[in-house]
């Protein structure tokens, strides 16, 4: 398929590529641990998506927290428009979306029109983002990855009362040395990033339907407890650590 716009998504844990047809349908998408060479790095992925068909002529619009490290991108975008014009591609509905990421977590609250009204951030305190969840899953041996599933799974949960990440592993300690089942702490560790996020939300006034993006949405267990801490479903985008990206890249596609 022909590439007709691209948008890369230089995120703080992940650089996400996305290249999209005329119709805006994705058709190529990359994704990277974001390397301490942010500019070297972009230009290498976005290379690669300009050897694809199109690719060579295809606008591109940057995003993400390295967005302005771009050279050679056309626009740079804020994340909070493009992951807002991701998801509404996708749900063509107003409500409030949720981004979790690997170093921020972002409430967009998004208009009939697919406008963003309003949003808050968290970009200063680990807890409420996707590395509170890296931390102790290294602290608990577990790939990331599974924590959902084994939090979902679990049969009980233990209260993680540190509202800090570096506290939070220091508790999983303790627990861990009292006896504690891993599945508990992992559980608990589920409902108090939920519990951070939930604030969030809730300081930008409760408006349902609730969409879930972000690389943590992948988590079935964060897009669950939110959905029961809001009294509403969370409807988690599909490839949702690649909105941005392809958010940015619809952008490209306007003149
Ligand atoms: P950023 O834009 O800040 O780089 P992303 O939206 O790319 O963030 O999300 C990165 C976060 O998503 C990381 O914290 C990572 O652990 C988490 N993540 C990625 N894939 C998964 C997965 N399959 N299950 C759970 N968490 C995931």
């Amino acid at each position: 398929m022909t590439l007709a716009a691209l948008g890369i998504d230089v995120g703080s844990t992940a650089t996400k590529l996305v290249g999209v047809t005329a119709a805006g349908d994705i058709a190529w998408r990359r994704l990277a641990p974001t390397a301490p060479r942010i500019e070297a790095q972009a230009e290498a992925l976005l290379a690669e998506a300009r050897a694809q068909p199109g690719g060579e002529r295809a606008p591109t619009v940057a995003t993400g927290y390295g967005r302005k490290l771009v050279a050679s991108a056309t626009r740079a975008l804020t994340e909070i428009t493009c992951h807002a014009r991701g998801v509404y591609r996708r749900t063509g509905r107003a409500g409030t979306l949720v981004d979790i990421g690997g170093q921020d977590s972002k409430v967009i609250l998004i208009g009939a029109q697919g406008q963003v009204l309003h949003f808050v951030m968290n970009d200063k305190c680990a807890a409420g983002t996707g590395r509170f969840l890296e931390v102790t899953a290294g602290r608990l041996q577990l790939p990331v990855a599974e924590m959902g599933d084994m939090a979902r799974a679990a049969t009980a949960e233990v209260p993680i009362s540190s509202t800090c990440t570096v506290f939070a592993e220091s508790e999983i300690v303790s627990l861990l040395a009292r006896g504690t089942p891993v599945e508990h702490v992992v559980r608990g560790l589920h409902r108090a990033l939920v519990h951070r996020v939930t604030s969030l939300v809730r300081s930008l006034g409760p408006r349902p339907p609730y969409f879930l993006s972000g690389g943590v949405a992948h988590n079935a267990a964060v897009a669950a407890f939110l959905g029961e801490a809001l009294g509403a479903p969370v409807e988690r985008a599909e490839e949702p650590q690649l909105m941005g990206a392809y958010g940015a890249a619809l952008s490209a596609l306007e003149p």
